[in-house]
Parts: C-alpha cells; sequence; structure tokens
C-alpha cells in the first residue's frame, strides 16, 4: 500500500467493540492508533493535579470538559504524521469542530451500530491489564488463567466505571453527546455504518470497506492533505 495518509475515526458505543476493530484496522493498514481513554488513563497514573481530576470525570462516566480533552489530544497529536486512527475522540460537536478546524474532514468515519442489551452485557464481563490496556471478557475472550493476565501474569480487574450503574450513565451520555456526530460525519459524506453483534463477524466487512476505500484513493494522487 503506497498510502502516505490516511485518516479515520472510529464510532460506537462504549462496548461496542471499537477497540477490537481500531486495533486490526491499525495493524492490517499500518495506522497509528490513538485512542484517548487510554491516554487519559495513563496521565491519571501519573497522579498529577490533572489525573486527579479526570478521574473524578470518569469514574462517574462523565464526559472529560471538552477544553481539557481538546488540550490533552492536541499535544498527544503533534507527531503522529498522517495515517492514523482516533479511538475515543471526537465525542462531542466542540471535539469534533477543533479537529475538523486541526486537520481538515477525516479520510473515513467508521460506525459500530450495536444493539444496547448486547454493549450492557459485555461491559459486565470486561475485565482489563490496567498498564497495558489489555482487555478480556469472562464469555468470550477470557484470560489463560482466570483473574491473570496471558502475557505479565499480574491481576486483571473491572474498571471501576464498567460497573453497571455507571454505565447506564456512560450509555445515555453517548446518546446524547456523540450520536449527534453520525450525522454531521454523514453530511460530510465520510461515515460508514456496520451492525452487527459479533467482532469476528463485523470485521470482515469493514477490513473489505477499507480496502476497496483505499484502492480508490490510490487512483486520486492528487488529494488534498493539511
Ligand atoms: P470502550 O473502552 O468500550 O470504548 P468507552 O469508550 O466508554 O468504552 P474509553 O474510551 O476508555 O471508554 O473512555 C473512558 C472514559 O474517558 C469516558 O467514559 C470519559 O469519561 C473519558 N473520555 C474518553 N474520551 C473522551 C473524550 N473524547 N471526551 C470526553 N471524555 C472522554
Ligand atoms: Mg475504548
Amino acid at each position: 500500500m503506497s498510502l502516505s495518509t490516511f485518516r479515520v475515526i472510529i464510532l460506537g458505543a462504549p462496548g461496542s467493540g471499537k477497540g477490537t476493530i481500531a486495533s486490526r484496522i491499525c495493524k492490517t493498514f499500518q495506522l497509528n492508533h490513538i485512542i484517548s481513554g487510554d491516554i487519559l488513563r495513563k496521565e491519571q497514573q501519573n497522579q498529577s493535579e490533572l489525573g486527579k481530576k479526570l478521574a473524578e470525570y470518569i469514574k462517574s462516566g462523565a464526559l472529560v470538559p471538552d477544553d481539557i480533552m481538546i488540550r490533552i489530544m492536541g499535544n498527544e497529536m503533534k507527531n503522529v504524521g498522517n495515517k492514523w486512527l482516533l479511538d475515543g475522540f471526537p465525542r462531542t460537536y466542540p471535539q469534533a469542530d477543533k479537529l475538523h478546524k486541526e486537520v481538515g474532514m477525516v479520510d473515513s468515519v467508521v460506525n459500530l451500530d450495536i444493539p444496547f442489551d448486547v454493549i450492557r452485557k459485555r461491559l459486565e464481563g470486561r475485565f482489563i491489564h490496567a498498564p497495558s490496556g489489555r482487555t478480556y471478557n469472562l464469555e468470550f475472550n477470557p484470560p489463560k488463567v482466570s483473574g491473570k493476565d496471558d502475557i505479565t501474569g499480574e491481576p486483571i480487574e473491572r474498571r471501576a466505571d464498567d460497573e453497571p450503574e455507571v454505565v447506564m450513565a456512560r450509555l445515555k451520555t453517548y446518546k446524547e453527546r456523540t450520536e449527534p456526530l453520525l450525522d454531521y460525519y454523514r453530511k460530510a459524506g465520510v461515515l460508514k455504518e456496520f451492525q452487527g453483534t459479533e467482532s469476528n463477524v463485523i470485521w470482515p466487512f469493514v477490513k473489505e470497506y477499507l480496502e476497496q476505500f483505499i484502492s480508490q484513493l490510490d487512483k486520486q494522487p492528487k488529494r488534498k492533505t493539511a
């Protein structure tokens, strides 16, 4: 693949399998995977003033305020080049607007449209190895040894924000703040939606779509980049 620039956003409710699909996209198409949630969790682990503030929002399932979020992501994206996938950002209109002002319209927005009851069940079974961000699901992707990370053997844990009441709050926030972005990207002509319940079933369609998309781009050498 001779592509020098390819910029993708993945959208979907919390627990929709964004992380799984995003990792596969990034591996297959050699994109930088930029994960807002991981960046925030790392900042939290630093025990900085900012980290403590972030912890309060995240624990309650609320969004981090746009000004803070935009500053953190702006820093993060200074050195990522022109081949990336954003996972978890933007999540609100002001964030999308800022991103557009900074880099222009992205090439493609992949939305995962997964039924809410499937999502709720999934998040209840999710456990993570916090230092690496590796995720497990007790139902369909359990660790080899119960309660332990496959690679390091360290304990895995449920994220505080995966507790059932917090999950409900996150889904509500998603509906109110993030879902409207679908319209924004649809109008811009870059949105592609995928329905389903299982990442393994959805993935081949995503891959096929992006392969075709890229082969089209390759035929337009004068594509404008920011
Ligand atoms: P999943 O990991 O299943 O995709 P999620 O998308 O809700 O679930 P993360 O992306 O890991 O979870 O984000 C965790 C928390 O970090 C969010 O609930 C929110 O508080 C905060 N956060 C992450 N990205 C943003 C953002 N772009 N704007 C505001 N807050 C954010
Ligand atoms: Mg995530």
